[in-house]
């Protein structure tokens, strides 16, 4: 359950040039490990997670998810990889406005075309240990910000995450539901192993993580409270 990150590196094109998103970037976030990343607005956070969870790939440098060099592996590779050992949660929930709580879980099962009995199993598992049981039959109208956002965690581990990418996800919350959004994320992270990147806005989080990193125009730097905006 690691993941590391050595001398990552990634452009994007930008008119007749090309913009540095990771230069460098070396990270390692071990086994139930919290480690938070905060910095300016478009410095790269979210291109991190990208690259470590394998939607996007590096040109130069080394990922390993879990033991697995990424580069080692075709499309379908990563793909696989991803869907079964990387949980995502986004600034928003992204649930199906149709859907209940179970069915946004069950349907990541269905996807990946696990035993429905097993799947459900788990779905109402997590539910429970994000404190939603009860409201396993609500759609996402009828759920709090803060509610959809426990959903969506509770969805990224249907998996067996080992590693677990959060980007931003308080940012539509108010200070106490944030804060306990990111409490939850500490505890899963502690009881499974995951090795968690957190990447928030929210200096009041950094104090719930292992350790805080700060991104620079592409560079990751030790986090330093001098230096945070
Ligand atoms: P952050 O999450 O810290 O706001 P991003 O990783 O989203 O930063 O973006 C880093 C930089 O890369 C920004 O300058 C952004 O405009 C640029 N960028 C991000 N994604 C793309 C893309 N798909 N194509 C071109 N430029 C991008
Ligand atoms: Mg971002």
């Amino acid at each position: 359950m690691t993941l590391t990150m050595t001398g990552v590196r990634l452009t994007y094109p930008d008119g007749d040039r090309r913009l540095t998103a990771l230069d460098d970037v070396d990270m390692t976030v071990g086994p139930g490990e919290l480690v938070a990343v905060t910095g300016p607005s478009g410095s790269g956070k979210s291109s991190l997670l990208a690259v470590a969870g394998t939607l996007v790939t590096a040109e130069a440098g080394t990922v390993t998810v879990d033991g697995v060099d990424v580069s080692s592996l075709g499309q379908k590779g990563r793909d696989r990889l991803r869907r079964e050992r990387v949980g995502f949660v986004f600034q928003q929930a992204n649930l199906l406005a149709s859907l209940t709580a179970l069915d946004q879980l069950l349907l990541v099962a269905h996807v990946t075309g696990a035993n429905r009995e097993t799947a459900r199993t788990r779905a109402c598992e997590l539910l429970d240990y994000v404190g939603l049981s009860a409201k396993s039959g609500k759609r996402p109208h009828e759920l709090s910000g803060g509610e959809r956002q426990r959903i969506a965690v509770a969805r990224a581990l249907m998996g067996s995450p080992a590693v677990l990418l959060v980007d931003e996800p308080t940012s539509a919350l108010d200070a106490e539901r944030g804060h306990a959004v990111v409490a939850l994320l500490r505890d899963i992270t502690r009881e499974r192993r995951t090795a968690t990147v957190l990447v928030t806005h929210d200096l009041r989080h950094l104090d719930l993580a292992d350790r805080a990193l700060a991104m620079r125009d592409g560079r990751l730097e030790q986090f330093a409270a001098t230096t945070a905006r």
